[in-house]
């Protein structure tokens, strides 16, 4: 019997397009003004010193900023750039102008777990004070009551199956009283193989489905009955 569910982000709950449309974008925006507003902050002179010792060079500020939105463009992940993005972010949805997007199936299905007591946990390769961040606000808003743990790449990478049996036993449960929810069929094997229960998410436009799959596929949480598994 399913006890618990875990569950990714990313082409889970939330578009894979979310990082790529909405919080780089907001980042590219924000940070000329942000990097002026908080030059003298010890904390952000140290991350704007590290992009000087990255580019081995001294640097204007102007020069620093458009450094900074040059690895935004890239997509580097590189450090200096993540935690000031990350700050970026974190005033973003603390102020309400940055908001979380949960698919209505996922939202509905989550609360209705949630209602009948099932535990719900996340696993992303967010971090975990991301993870938190991003169901802070959301279009459902505040979803964190919802979850009971949260787990990231610090316990293991997603398409280890050690990961796996280590949340089990974090959770308190068998893997097979868990059920993994996921897009990527990486870390659907993965956690089979671990012994948890797993329904891949084929977000329609995210990703497809994947012939002869060996584990269940489907749309949309709506089709999920935990009873069946
Ligand atoms: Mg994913």
């Amino acid at each position: 019997m399913v006890k618990a569910v875990l569950t990714d982000i990313e082409g889970t709950t939330t578009p894979i397009s979310f990082v790529k449309d909405v919080l780089f974008p907001y980042s590219y925006e924000k940070i000329q003004d942000f990097v002026l507003k908080n030059k003298d902050n010890p904390q952000i002179l140290k991350i704007l010193e590290e992009v000087k010792k990255i580019e081995g060079k001294d640097l204007s500020l102007e020069e620093i900023i458009d450094t900074l939105k040059k690895w935004i463009e890239e997509d580097r992940k590189i450090t200096p750039l993540k935690e000031i993005q990350g700050i970026i972010w974190e005033e973003g949805y603390k102020s309400g102008k940055l908001q979380g997007f949960v698919y209505p199936d996922a939202y509905e299905k989550l609360k209705e777990w949630f209602e009948s007591g099932i535990k719900i946990y996340v696993y992303s390769s967010g971090s975990v004070k991301a993870q938190k961040l991003l169901f802070s606000n959301t279009n459902f808003g505040d979803l964190n009551y919802l979850f009971s743990g949260y787990f990231d790449t610090n316990i293991g990478n997603k398409k280890d199956p050690t990961s796996y049996k280590k949340i089990a036993q974090s959770i308190g449960l068998n893997p097979d009283e868990i059920l993994f929810l996921s897009d990527n069929p990486d870390e659907i094997t993965a956690a089979a193989h671990s012994g948890m229960k797993v329904v891949r998410l084929v977000r329609p436009k995210d990703a497809d489905y994947i012939k002869e799959f060996p584990y269940t596929q489907v749309e949309s949480f709506k089709q999920i009955n935990l009873k069946m598994l």
